[in-house]
């Protein structure tokens, strides 16, 4: 447990990417983070820094940024950076436990790297990355094994696509998991990269959802709504 949280910003704003694409969310956005994607469109959180606000501080801003009944927002999603870094996990803990008594849907971005039990108890709905090829970063394949068996219906599994050596490295990832389970998995979700600096990929999009439709739909391909309106270089929208 700690009593400070490691703040990039907070913020609200209508999910652009995932399952629950076009749901209103206050984000909470953690600093720090050393996973090292190579194609992170956050970069400026990575550094570890020392300024940590208490938590009552990140309550009342939840709070004020959640206006009021009957209209008042209860979502929020703990993303980053990383929430799950050891330097940070104790304050996102700290946070959802107070959201979760507070009565708010809380979700979490999940970088793929790491299961914490204590986190994931609390919180309703986890984001857990697959990390692709063009990420530089791999995520073992037994996690996603163990959220099945410790969170079955809580997750979804998503993976940035960037070309088709990625959707081909997805594909082999969902069928390996795939084959112990007894279920169809139906909570693989593919976002089409669209990097910084770019033009709308409408090609690559094209190419992931023939894929995909070429591989018998394993997958939900879902782009980055608020990049479409907002641009891919405008951030905490
Ligand atoms: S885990 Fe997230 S914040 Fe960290 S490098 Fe990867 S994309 Fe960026």
């Amino acid at each position: 447990m700690s009593d400070t949280c490691a703040i990039h910003s907070i913020y609200r704003a209508t999910e652009g990417e995932g399952l629950f694409i076009g749901t209103p969310q206050i984000f909470v956005r953690f600093q720090g983070c050393n996973i090292g994607c190579v194609n992170c469109d956050s970069k400026d959180t990575w550094e570890f820094n020392d300024k940590s606000w208490p938590l009552s501080q990140v309550i009342e801003e939840i709070y004020s940024q959640s206006g009021h009944y009957p209209h008042q927002l209860k979502r929020v999603s703990l993303t980053g950076g990383d929430p799950l870094h050891p330097k940070i996990a104790p304050g996102t803990l700290s946070l959802a436990r107070v959201l979760k008594k507070e009565g708010f849907f809380i979700s979490i971005e999940a970088a793929g790297t790491r299961v914490i039990n204590e986190l994931f108890d609390v919180v309703d709905f986890i984001n857990f990355d697959l990390k692709t090829p063009s990420t530089g970063v791999r995520t073992p394949l037994s996690l996603i094994e163990k959220m099945y068996e410790q969170y079955p219906n809580r997750f979804q599994v998503k993976a940035v696509i960037a070309d088709k050596r990625d959707f081909d490295y997805a594909f082999e990832a969902y069928k390996s998991v795939q084959s112990k389970q007894e279920t169809l998995l139906t909570n693989w979700c593919l976002t089409p990269c669209y990097e910084k600096d770019e033009k709308f990929p409408k090609e690559r999009f094209l190419e992931i959802i023939n894929l995909n439709e070429q591989h018998g739909g394993a997958f939900r391909v879902i782009g980055q709504q608020h990049k479409w309106l907002h641009g891919p270089n405008e951030t905490n929208v």
